[in-house]
């Protein structure tokens, strides 16, 4: 949130933390350029140090995140300029702190999924990347760092064979010569847990891949 109006912001960043959001408030334009990657920008165009227009111009030159422009501006032209300029929405103070939130909800369920923030689907088995949860059939698998690293690199290509060496170096240590015997045990564990042997086949002398139903559904 850029704001740099206390009584406004500080509300509002309470209320947002209610609705389970976490705020990150500067209170200049500067600031909100600077070193925040945040999931959704709420920008107060009447801002002490920068024009909001150009604070928005900026952050859309650098960044496809979410921009929801906040101002007392309530002219049709401004409302064009801010959306010309990047804003996914324009928000006219003063607003209630529900249409905030439907605002704020509205503009994030219209963004695509961010890249490399997958949840990869492979029919009966989901492998959520960001969180490292493991679903089977729905329900979670606790697994252990290496179990969740060996699935999450076959998974990455599935149905192809990854050899032997290559699990150890990435899932390991890339100077592991220690014996492979950790990848068997490890193996048995994971297809325990997995709870279905044939997704994780073994390919005599070579390596491992997925296999079984999952691939299929790649
Ligand atoms: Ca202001």
């Amino acid at each position: 949130m850029v704001e740099d109006d206390d009584s406004i912001a500080e509300p509002l960043v309470e209320g947002l933390a209610r609705e389970g959001f976490s705020v990150a408030r500067v209170a200049t334009g500067r600031e909100a350029l600077s070193g925040h990657d945040p999931d959704l920008v709420i920008l107060d165009l009447g801002l002490p140090d920068m024009d909001g227009y150009a604070v928005c111009q900026q952050i859309r030159s650098r960044s496809a995140v979410p921009i929801l422009v906040v101002t007392a501006r309530a002219d049709e032209g401004d409302k064009v300029l801010g959306l010309e300029l990047g804003a996914d929405d324009y928000i006219v103070k003063p607003f209630g702190f529900r249409e905030l939130v439907a605002r704020i909800r509205a503009v994030m369920r219209r963004m695509p999924e961010p890249a490399g923030d997958l949840v990869q689907d492979l029919g009966p088995l989901q492998i959520d990347r960001r969180t490292r949860k493991v679903l089977v059939d729905g329900a979670e698998v606790t697994l252990s760092p290496k179990e969740y690293e060996l699935l999450a690199l076959l998974a990455s290509d599935p149905g192809a064979v990854v050899d032997r060496q290559t699990i150890l170096e990435e899932v390991w240590d890339p100077h592991w010569y220690g014996p492979t015997k950790t990848v068997d045990v490890h193996v048995a564990s994971l297809r325990k847990k997995l709870g279905n042997p044939d997704w994780i086949e073994t390919v005599r002398k070579v390596g491992l891949r997925l296999g079984g139903a999952l691939v299929g559904n790649a």
